[in-house]
């Protein structure tokens, strides 16, 4: 268990993720972070331990503003429970962001390839294979192919199960996939959401969509 929340609108995106992440609580976690893009940079908080850490944390920090967010609570599988691996996991270049529940079975042989394209792995996790996969991706296709068409080439290489949600800078939009781990898109008045179960939409999204895997 374990949760992801995502934020696509026009109200200001950092409390309705810090709320959204309390109400999957419930779900159990070891820590969390929170991502938010503003139009030209993604501002990024991880803690170790629970939210309300996290939030005084942020209150320290420069505020986040933005209408483009990603929330995580993390259950460890891959490195221990400290901040660096605490997602959002950031791709090198600080331009793209993921999170995700689950495990990718064949991160050993991700980080591999990673490493031969010249990224650096900064966590223990298995998940930072993907952001470094993504960029890679992006910057090597033809220039009339989409995020979504580089994404989906990340996809096609994972093995194991997830819940994954991405935010590129110079992308108005969260890029989602799932597979053996749960994801919902909720679409409200003024955004449209994802969590990884209904709670974080009880009075912003009047429109939920269950996606298969
Ligand atoms: N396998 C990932 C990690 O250890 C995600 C864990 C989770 O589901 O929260 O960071």
């Amino acid at each position: 268990m374990c949760g992801i929340v995502g934020y696509l609108g026009n109200k200001d995106s950092l409390p309705i993720i810090l709320n959204g992440l309390k109400r999957l609580e419930y779900r159990g976690y070891d820590s969390a972070g929170i991502a938010v893009y503003n139009g030209s940079v993604i501002n990024a908080c991880k803690s170790k331990g629970k939210i309300s850490k996290l939030e005084r944390k942020i209150e320290k920090r420069k505020k986040m503003s933005g209408g483009i967010a990603l929330g995580h609570t993390r259950w460890a599988t891959h490195g221990e429970p400290n901040d660096i691996n605490a997602h959002p996991q950031f791709s090198n270049s600080k331009k793209l962001c993921l999170v995700h529940n689950g495990i990718i079975e064949n991160a050993i042989e991700l980080s591999e390839l990673v490493t031969n394209y010249g990224y650096t792995m900064s966590s223990e996790t298995d998940s930072e294979v993907f952001v470094h996969l993504l960029d890679y991706e992006l910057k090597n296709q033809p220039k009339n192919r989409s995020h979504l068409d580089a994404f989906c080439r990340v996809i096609s290489q994972l093995n194991g199960s997830w819940a994954i949600a991405a935010i590129v800078s110079g992308l108005e939009g969260i890029l989602i996939s799932r597979n053996g781990a749960p994801l919902v898109i909720g679409r409200g008045s003024d955004n449209i959401s994802v969590s990884s179960d209904v709670l974080p939409f009880y009075g912003a999204c009047s429109e939920v969509a269950y996606i298969a895997d």
